[in-house]
C-alpha cells in the first residue's frame, strides 16, 4: 500500500486490525509533518512485533511498572518527560494531559535533528494543550556527558533526577543512568537495552500505557510519600522483567498450539 493510497482509505472499525491501522496512518501521517523520520516508520513496525507477541494488551507486570512508575514521577524533586516523534505523533493529547495532572514538563529530545523538526513537534504539542514544552531554545541546551548522539543535547534533562523515555535507544538510556538519573521507560521490547537499563520498565505499547498512566495518577495523587515510596519499595524490575518474558513465553506457546490446530484442518 503506497501513502498516496492509504490517504484515501477509511478504515471501518469493524476491520479486525482496526487499531493498529489507526496508529499506522497516524505515524505516516506524523511522517509527512516532519514530526516522524524514516527510521521511527521503523521503530514502529519493530514495536508493532512486540505488540503482537505480548497479546497486543496490557498485562499484569506492565499495569505493575504502571503503578510503580507514577509513584517515582509524583514523588520525584525534578522529573522530566523526554518526548521524541513517534510518541508525538501517536498520542500528543494524553501525553500533554498526564504531564499536566502529574505536573512533569515535556523536553522534545531527538536522535535526528533535522532542520523544522523540533518546531513541528513543539507545534503538535502546543495543539494537544501543552504549555511548558522544553528543548526547543538552544540557548538553554547543555551537552549530556557519554553521549555521541543528538540526544547529548539537553536542558531540564541535565539536572533532572528522573526522565520518563517513551520508545527510546539504548545509548541514551545507559548515558542517564551513568549520571545516575533514574529511568522509566515504556518499551514493547522486554530485552532492549532500553528496557534492561532501566529501573522501572513498562514492557507496553505507549498508546494504551499514556491512558492507563493517567488513570493511576489520578489515584496515586491521593496517597501520601509513605504510601509511594511504599509502592516503588514493592516493585521488583528485574523479577517483572522476568515474568513478561514468561507471559511471552506462554502466549506463543498457546499460538503454536492454535496455528497447529488450523493447519490440521
Ligand atoms: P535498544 O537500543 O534499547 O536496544 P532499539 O535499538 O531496538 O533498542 P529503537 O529501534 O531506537 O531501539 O527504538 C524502538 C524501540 O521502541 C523498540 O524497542 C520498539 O519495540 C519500541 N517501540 C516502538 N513503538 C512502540 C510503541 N508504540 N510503544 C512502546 N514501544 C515501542
Amino acid at each position: 500500500m503506497t501513502l498516496d493510497e492509504n490517504e484515501n482509505h477509511e478504515i471501518p472499525k469493524t476491520h479486525p486490525r482496526y487499531e493498529s491501522l489507526k496508529y499506522r496512518h497516524k505515524i505516516i501521517e506524523g511522517l509527512k509533518k516532519l514530526v516522524v523520520t524514516e527510521a521511527g516508520l521503523i521503530a514502529h513496525g519493530r514495536g508493532e512485533c512486540f505488540d503482537y507477541i505480548i497479546g497486543e494488551k496490557t498485562t499484569q507486570p506492565a499495569k505493575k511498572a504502571i503503578r510503580a512508575a507514577v509513584a517515582a514521577l509524583l514523588i520525584a524533586e525534578k522529573p522530566v518527560i523526554s518526548v521524541n516523534g513517534n510518541i508525538a505523533a501517536l498520542i500528543p493529547e494524553e501525553l500533554t494531559a498526564l504531564a499536566k495532572i502529574l505536573k512533569v514538563p515535556l523536553e522534545i529530545n531527538l536522535f535526528y535533528r533535522k532542520e523544522g523538526r523540533i518546531e513541528a513537534i513543539k507545534n503538535v504539542l502546543q495543539k494537544a494543550g501543552a504549555t511548558d514544552i522544553r528543548g526547543i531554545n538552544e540557548e538553554k541546551m547543555v551537552e549530556l556527558q557519554g553521549l555521541e548522539s543528538n540526544r547529548r543535547k539537553v536542558d531540564l534533562i541535565a539536572k533532572a533526577d528522573l526522565v520518563m523515555v517513551p520508545l527510546e535507544d539504548g545509548d541514551r538510556t545507559e548515558a542517564l543512568k551513568k549520571l545516575k538519573k533514574k529511568v522509566i521507560a515504556i518499551d514493547l521490547n522486554p530485552i532492549s537495552r532500553t528496557a534492561l537499563w532501566a529501573d522501572i520498565t513498562v514492557v507496553d505499547n505507549v498508546v494504551r500505557t499514556i491512558p492507563k498512566m493517567i488513570e493511576i495518577a489520578k489515584e496515586l495523587k491521593k496517597l501520601n510519600r509513605i504510601q509511594l515510596n511504599k509502592i516503588i519499595d514493592n516493585f521488583n524490575n528485574k523479577n517483572n522483567i522476568q515474568n513478561m518474558l514468561d507471559l511471552i513465553i506462554e502466549y506463543i506457546e498457546k499460538q503454536k498450539s492454535e496455528a497447529f490446530n488450523i493447519l490440521k484442518g
